[in-house]
Formats: structure tokens, sequence, C-alpha cells
């Protein structure tokens, strides 16, 4: 081959790249981590004469911009074996698994920010990487942009919103267990997406409200309230681990499953669980009955997301795959 040639070739592999890792995502996310052991067969035979060794090529996808409360996706590709990929967020830090496929590395991490603590600004996003050729460092700056979320004024019974003195202590236990449980950052990736709606119901409470309780602002709602007749089966969002069966003050009878890399789900106001703690459960499997334990008014179902310890807006999770929550 000619230089001039050769320089075209490897030109249109630089271009054919970014190609590439979509497809190792979609296969990485549909099939999980199982992608890569299971797939030996399906790897790209190397070529006869491989006379162009491809250079190494490392490249990170993270949106720009997310609103406040969001959830997003950050992926690391790379046509050279990763060792640990390590992914730094508001001073957390997320060791995501790594899939292979046709001979792409594809490291996945979910972050996002909670409306409750986290303000609009620009914040800091890193990522480290282990190559053969060292430690690569990748920094973004990522604009966590304001986000209007709507008021809803309830008036419920005086002691559903404060609280008798008497249970002050057990309230202050209970979220101390809870803050426990989704601090945990479990090292095998088993979520994917979209994830599995609990109940085929209608969403009735958004993420976000900000809530006034008879008459005084209280925190913001950081989840998605479904409506759900009492006894209705809520279905596991996608595969994981029963963490916490709790019978809590303001979440009742509440259910927490551990999906892995820092994402967890949670699902209020229980019945009934049907699952007991440290049980493996598989995405759309029944883990509870509805019922209305708890604060609240009705039978529903309150369904949260916590990523890396924030709650986030679990309704982009419900509706998008995940080349969605890379862009924008
Ligand atoms: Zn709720």
């Amino acid at each position: 081959m000619t230089r001039p040639r050769l320089c075209i070739l490897l030109l249109l592999l630089a271009l054919a790249w970014p190609a590439l890792p979509a497809l190792a995502q979609e296969f990485g996310l549909l099939d999980g981590d199982e992608a890569g052991a299971g797939n030996a067969s399906q790897k790209t035979p190397a070529a006869p004469a491989a006379m162009v060794q491809e250079e190494e090529l490392v490249v990170l996808a993270a949106p720009e911009k997310v609103g406040l409360g969001e959830p997003f996706l950050v992926r690391l590709t790379a046509n050279r074996a990763l060792g640990e990929v390590a992914v730094y967020w508001r001073g957390k830090e997320v060791i995501p698994s790594i899939s292979v496929w046709n001979d792409r590395h594809v490291a996945l991490a979910m972050l996002g920010t909670d409306v409750l603590t986290d303000r609009p600004g620009s914040l800091d996003l890193v990522v480290t990487a282990g190559l053969d050729s060292g430690k690569k460092t990748f920094r973004r700056r990522v604009a966590v942009r304001p986000k209007e979320y709507a008021t809803q004024a309830l008036n419920l019974p005086e002691p559903m919103v404060t609280p008798p003195e008497e249970v002050l202590s057990r309230i202050a236990r209970e979220r101390a267990e809870v803050a426990r449980v989704l601090s945990e950052v479990s090292p095998k990736r088993r979520w994917s997406l979209p994830l599995k709606r609990p109940v085929a119901g209608q969403a009735t409470s958004v993420y976000g409200l900000r809530r006034i309780l008879n008459g005084r602002p209280k925190n913001p709602h950081r989840g998605l309230d479904f409506r759900a007749a009492e006894g209705l089966a809520v279905a596991a969002a996608a595969d994981g681990v029963a963490v916490l069966v709790a019978d809590h003050y303001y979440s009742g009878k509440s259910l927490y499953l551990d999906h892995g890399n820092g994402v967890l789900s949670m699902y209020f106001h229980l019945s009934e669980a049907l699952v007991s703690q440290g049980q493996r459960v598989s995405r759309g499997q029944p883990v509870g009955l509805a019922g209305m334990t708890g604060r609240a008014t009705g039978p529903h179902l309150h369904f949260g997301v916590s990523v890396q310890g924030r709650l986030v807006d679990p309704e982009p999770l419900l509706r998008f795959g995940a080349e969605k929550l890379l862009a924008e």
C-alpha cells in the first residue's frame, strides 16, 4: 500500500470510529455485563494482514447541559482494554463496570443532581482510565441549568406534616439508615435503560413539585407518584438486590433495590413487600403490593431513584434509552 492510501485508510477509520461505540453501547445496555463474556464468537476476526495498527482511541461522551434534578449518563469507549475507570462527580467516586463488545471496551456511569441539595451552576466532571499507555484523565464542565417545577398545596392531618415529639428520634434513625443504604456503591452494574415502569398507572405527582403542606413550604417531592390501587403488584425497575425492606414513619412499608454502580430504586407506601432483604430480583418481577402505609392520603406508589446518593427525577429513566441521556 502506498503512503497516501494508508493515510486515507487511517483517516476513514478515524471518521468511522464515532459510529462504533454507539452500537457497542446499545448491546452493552440490552445485555448487561455478560455481553462481553458471552460474546467472544462475535469478535471481529483480526484482518489477515494487519498492516494497520489501529491507534489508541478513547472517547468520553457526556451531556454539556442538564436540568437540575435530571439524571444523565457518562460513557467512556476505548479500542484498547480499559483498566480501572473512575468517575468523579459532586465529591463522589464511581467505579463503573466495563463491558466488552467487538473489541470496544465500554464504561458507563449514571450521575445526576438533586433538586433539594444541589444548585444550578457549572460543575466539574472528571473521568480517569487506566490504559497500557498510562493513566488518562478527562475533564469536562457540565452546566446544571435551573428548572421550573410546579407548586402543589396539600392539606394533611397535622401530625403528618409536623411529626409528634415522640417520633422524632425514630425519624432520625430511619433517615440515617436510608442515607447509609443510598451511599453504598456496589461494583456490578445490573441496571439497563429504559427502566421498567413499576406500575402501569398514570403519574399523579411529578418529581420536583414544591410542596406547601398546611400552608407551609416543605421539601420538594423527590420521586414520582403513580396512581395504584391497594394490592396492585409493583414491578422491579431493573435487575438488582433488595438492600432494605423497612417500615418507616414517612414512607411506610418501603423497599430499596440496589441496581449497582450507585443506582438504587425505591418503592414507598406498600401494603406489603414481596421480597426479603438480600434477595436478588429481576427487572419486571413483582416486588411489592401498592398500599397507603406511612404518610399517604390514599393508595398510590411513590417511586424514587437514587444516583450516587442523590434523588433524581425517575421520569427520563423510564422513558429514554442510553443515547438520549448521553446527549444534550
Ligand atoms: Zn411521592
